[in-house]
């Protein structure tokens, strides 16, 4: 790989300058700052940054890096917290970011409910979007910021509170390593081809997640209508019960088609996070779920939801209007504890109805960026498993063994993405002016990988520093292999997102 070492980067300067503004390439120290200060003080050098304007820039990049074996890593909004934010997996990146100008909503079509979108365009300003023209539709939003990205969530397959967002994609535009625009759903160049993905030939938008096969240059999405009826619920779990049979139950709700949204298990560290000063939440667990769809459907759900979850312990159903009318009614004798009660229910509902916000990071970090928190460092690790007794008890007892042998806090949620599977998203909290406490998490975090792989607890998410640790112990290798021949094929001098994955 050609490096570019601190005497030939105004070469480098100049070469990209020939097809970018020179305000759009930035490789000044105190410039690059923002893009190493990451929440989980990860250490990465980073070559420069580009801020392409147009798919023909991105094209004359990836050739020039072609050209002269440069590696590249492209974020959307680089709000990857917990993963690694803006940071590649490996150093020396030039990082090509599209939330200056790569942000154009392309296309909305209101009828059939999906939008083309840009990488830099982010939750907010798709769901205004959606609001101030009256489209009668709805973003499937993730608890994360509001400034973060759709697409680069997609790329990371990350999970929103009614789908994962993998499940929300029809198709992508893609730059490849040779230049070259890719459509992966477009069959004779129809629309049609591009809105069903599942149409002749292989189906090539999934290679292109947790990969580093391409540049993604835009996104067709689906949109929801905005449903007749709408309840978010919550169930806090009697303490001795055990989280087990009510996810179970949740499967087989999921399973009769009564559950349609992604349901949020918080053990009760997570709890204590978000509430803060946690004194009113003593339960061990609570589940958050949300009820949507045509009156006469969703009213019937909420009901067989209700009787289903009632035996594991308190179950509340909640909506806008409702946590308005109790600020209303009984505003100034509500105390403090009730008033942060209301807040994360008014948090919770607004992710239920497609309502972005920062306010579930601010309830952590106290500001809405937390790479610029000054003492809160955070890693994130994210698991797969089947929704039976014996896998849930496994990946809670993994956490709970090694949180007290590393002392360390760790926060639990398990998601119930599919009638299949649940997400285990595993967070940590440490001292981030702590060396010594950085380097002690970090490696938790390898042990803990390590552990979940030992008892067949499949990775879902990876934050860089972790990524080494894929596929080495995976017994499917000629799953892996196809993915290495296919990255050598794609991309022969390893321009995109070396390592990403690690592939
Ligand atoms: C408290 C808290 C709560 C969170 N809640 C959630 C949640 O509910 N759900 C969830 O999914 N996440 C959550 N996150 C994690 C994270 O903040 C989000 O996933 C966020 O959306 C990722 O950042 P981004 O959208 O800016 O993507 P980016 O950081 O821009 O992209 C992610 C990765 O995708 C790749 N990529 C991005 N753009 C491109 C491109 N154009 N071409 C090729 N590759 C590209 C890069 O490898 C990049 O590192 C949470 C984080 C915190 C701290």
């Amino acid at each position: 790989m050609n490096n570019y070492g601190s005497d030939n980067i105004s070469v480098l300067k100049k070469e990209l300058s020939n097809f970018l503004a020179m305000e759009d390439i930035e490789n000044d120290e105190e410039q690059l700052i923002d893009y190493k200060l990451n929440v989980s003080n990860f250490v990465r050098s980073i070559k420069c940054v580009v801020y392409p304007k147009s798919v023909s820039e991105i094209q004359s990049i990836v050739r020039l890096a072609g050209d002269k074996k440069i590696k590249l890593y492209p974020i959307s909004q680089g709000k990857n917290w917990g993963f690694g934010s803006k940071l590649a997996v490996e150093n020396d990146c030039i990082i090509i970011d599209f939330s200056r100008h790569m942000n154009n909503i392309r296309k909305v079509d209101c009828s059939l409910g999906y939008a083309v979108i840009e990488p830099g365009v982010t939750q907010e300003q798709l769901a205004n979007y959606l609001k101030i023209n009256n489209t009668k539709l709805l973003l499937d939003v993730t608890g994360s910021g509001k400034d973060t990205s759709i697409v680069g969530n997609i790329l990371d397959k990350g999970v929103g509170y009614n789908n994962t967002r993998a499940e929300i994609l029809l198709y992508f535009e893609v730059v490849l390593a040779n230049g070259e625009l890719l459509s992966t759903g477009a069959i004779y160049n129809n629309e049609s081809g591009y809105l069903a993905p599942y149409t002749i030939g292989p189906d090539l938008k999934g290679l292109f997640t947790q990969s580093n096969f391409g540049i993604i240059t835009s996104a067709c999405i689906k949109l929801r209508k905005i449903p007749e009826y709408q309840k978010s619920f919550v169930l806090l779990l009697k303490n001795k019960i055990s989280i087990d049979s009510p996810l179970i139950k949740l499967r087989e709700l999921k399973q009769d088609g009564v559950i349609n949204c992604v349901t949020h298990a918080f053990n009760n560290t997570r709890i204590k996070s978000i509430s803060k000063s946690g004194s009113f939440f003593n339960h061990s667990w609570i589940i958050l779920g949300n009820v949507a769809g045509i009156k006469i459907k969703a009213k019937n759900e909420a009901k067989i939801i209700n009787k289903a979850l009632k035996p594991y312990g308190t179950v509340v159903f909640f909506d806008s209007f409702r946590i308005q009318l109790i600020r209303k009614l009984f505003g100034i004798v509500l105390n403090k504890n009730l008033k942060i009660l209301l807040n994360i229910a008014e948090t919770i509902n607004n992710f239920n109805t497609g309502i972005p916000s920062s306010d579930g990071i601010k309830t952590i970090f106290s500001e809405d960026n937390p790479d610029n928190s000054s003492s809160i460092g955070f890693i994130f690790l994210a698991v797969v498993f089947p929704v039976d007794i014996s896998s849930i008890n496994t990946c809670i007892n993994i956490c709970n063994k090694r949180s007290k042998e590393f002392s360390a806090e760790i926060a639990i949620s398990l998601n119930l993405i599919s009638e299949y599977c649940l997400e285990g998203l595993i967070s940590i909290q440490f001292n981030r002016l702590s060396k010594s406490e950085t380097k002690n998490i970090h490696n938790l975090s390898k042990i803990l990988l390590n552990d979940f792989l030992d008892n067949k607890i499949a990775p879902y998410r990876v934050n860089i520093n972790d990524m080494e640790c894929l596929f080495t112990r995976d017994p499917h290798l000629s799953y892996w292999n196809l993915i290495k021949e296919l990255k050598a094929f794609i991309d022969p001098n390893n321009i995109i997102s070396p390592k990403r994955y690690n592939v």
